[in-house]
């Protein structure tokens, strides 16, 4: 008989997807990008030299994904716990973006993507239990 429903993974919003490839992304870039600015400065591209410049990029991405990912992850299990921790991901990547330059920008952008990454991994584990 197959006209039970397998757990509802087709329906899962896949903000938490992008969320979590979008923050994995920006975790290797910082954690790379002044290790790479030390040992070999000619292998960083130049747009990637400029300060902010990633990030900024980043930021403009990772809110919308946040924001939707927060409304309809709450929407499916009523938890308030992903939404913390991405409202505080968001707020010290833009605090690090748009205050911070060089390597205070880099590593406090590395903690904002860890609070995004736990952010988007219970918003995507609650929605799989609902
Ligand atoms: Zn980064």
């Amino acid at each position: 008989m197959k006209n039970k429903a397998e757990p509802s993974t087709v329906e899962l919003p896949q903000w938490d997807f992008w969320g979590l490839i979008l923050s994995g992304v920006c975790l290797v870039h910082c954690l790379l990008t002044p290790l790479a600015l030390v040992i070999l400065p000619a292998l960083v591209p130049h747009w990637l030299q400029a300060e902010g410049h990633g990030h900024s990029l980043f930021f403009l991405l990772l809110l919308p994904i946040a924001a939707f990912a927060m409304f309809s992850g709450f929407r499916r299990h009523h938890r308030w716990a992903p939404i913390v921790w991405l409202g505080l991901g968001v707020a010290v990547v833009a605090f690090a973006t748009f205050v911070l330059d060089g390597k205070p920008e880099y590593a406090l952008t590395i903690v904002g993507s860890l609070l995004l990454l736990r952010g988007h991994y219970l918003n995507r584990r609650w929605c799989r239990s609902c």
